[in-house]
């Protein structure tokens, strides 16, 4: 029997790195955009996190050599601090992640993580270190607990319940008829934006990585479910590096600097109150927000009254 055990304990291996390999490709090239021209550079070395300080020294970048898209972006996420992204649709705010994740590459300036510039370091090593909750996740056609799991293959049952219970999905996955082993995705159940961003969550809690990056969903979720999803994102966000681009501006107000992107140069920079206190570019676009918030509730009263 032991005979027997150990080659199908070994092709049981065998086949779950090969599922992860197909899903990983899946993942980099339609999930996340990957340009597959980038590769190592033969003398790169893994990264090394000290504390995870993100740093973006005057980059530039274009898509495409007649538009540029960054131009000249600096900044500094310090080890464990929050900073928020705004600005106009298209400024360029999730550009910046697709750099730090280097999917492309600046045209000039640098991009560095702990003091090592990303482009110098292997690929596999910066992934690791960097969790993504992205604005639309894509489900694997497989169970919500293999999604979940997702985050990290050696997770004990235990911590993948327990992720599932921070990123509040537990309840929602109890009430499921097969629990954490029921199928989900296109071929499953369908999940919700706010239960699919759940999902994404959990695996990054899972994962446990030093440099986080919050890609908020444009889509309008219920009150209920925006405040739900803002409570397991600050809990995952909490003591990690974390890079947030944010559309709804009342999600950033604690973030420790907000920074305001126009046509891929940063306009402003600050706290939220010191925004608001300077009356520019931030501080419209937060009148803005409230008035069609005020407007929206408006009407949903006179609905309701009639
Ligand atoms: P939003 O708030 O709408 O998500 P954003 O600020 O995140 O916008 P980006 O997605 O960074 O904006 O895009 C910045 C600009 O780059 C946009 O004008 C967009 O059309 C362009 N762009 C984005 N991806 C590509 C691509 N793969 N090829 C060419 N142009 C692109």
């Amino acid at each position: 029997l032991v005979q027997l055990y150990i080659p199908l304990n070994f092709m049981g291996m065998l086949y779950r790195e090969i599922k992860q390999a197909l899903i990983d490709i899946d993942d980099m090239f339609k999930v996340l955009e990957r340009n597959p021209e980038i590769e190592d550079k033969p003398d790169a070395r893994p990264l090394h996190i000290t504390q995870g300080i993100v740093r973006f020294e005057d980059v530039h970048f274009a898509y495409n050599p007649e538009r540029e898209i960054l131009k000249g972006v600096s900044f500094e996420v310090p080890a464990g601090q929050t900073i928020a992204i705004v600005g106009p649709s298209g400024a360029g705010k999730s550009t910046i992640s697709r750099l730090l994740f280097r999917f492309y590459e600046p045209s000039s300036g640098r991009i560095l993580i702990d003091g090592q510039d990303i482009s110098d370091v292997q690929q596999a090593s910066l992934r690791k270190a960097i969790g993504m909750v992205p604005q639309d996740t894509v489900l694997f056609n497989d169970t919500i607990g293999y999604n979940v799991q997702y985050g990290r293959w050696d997770a004990a049952a235990e911590e993948v319940k327990e992720a599932a219970r921070l990123a509040q999905i537990d309840r929602f996955i109890g009430y499921l008829p097969e629990g954490y082993e029921t199928p989900v995705g296109e071929r499953g159940l369908k999940l919700s934006g706010g239960e699919k961003q759940r999902v994404a969550i959990a695996r990054t809690i899972l994962k446990g990585p030093p440099v986080l990056v919050l890609d908020e969903a444009t889509s309008a979720l219920d009150s209920f479910t925006e405040k739900e999803i803002q409570d397991a994102l600050d809990r995952v966000s909490r003591g990690r590096t974390t890079l947030v681009i944010a559309h709804r501006l009342s999600t950033i107000i604690g973030a420790d600097e907000i920074i305001v992107l126009d046509h891929g140069q940063i306009v402003e920079r600050g706290t939220h109150t010191g925004l608001l206190a300077s009356g520019g570019v931030y501080a419209a676009m937060w009148n803005r927000q409230r008035e069609a918030e005020k407007a929206r509730e408006t009407l949903k009263r006179t609905e309701e009254e009639e």
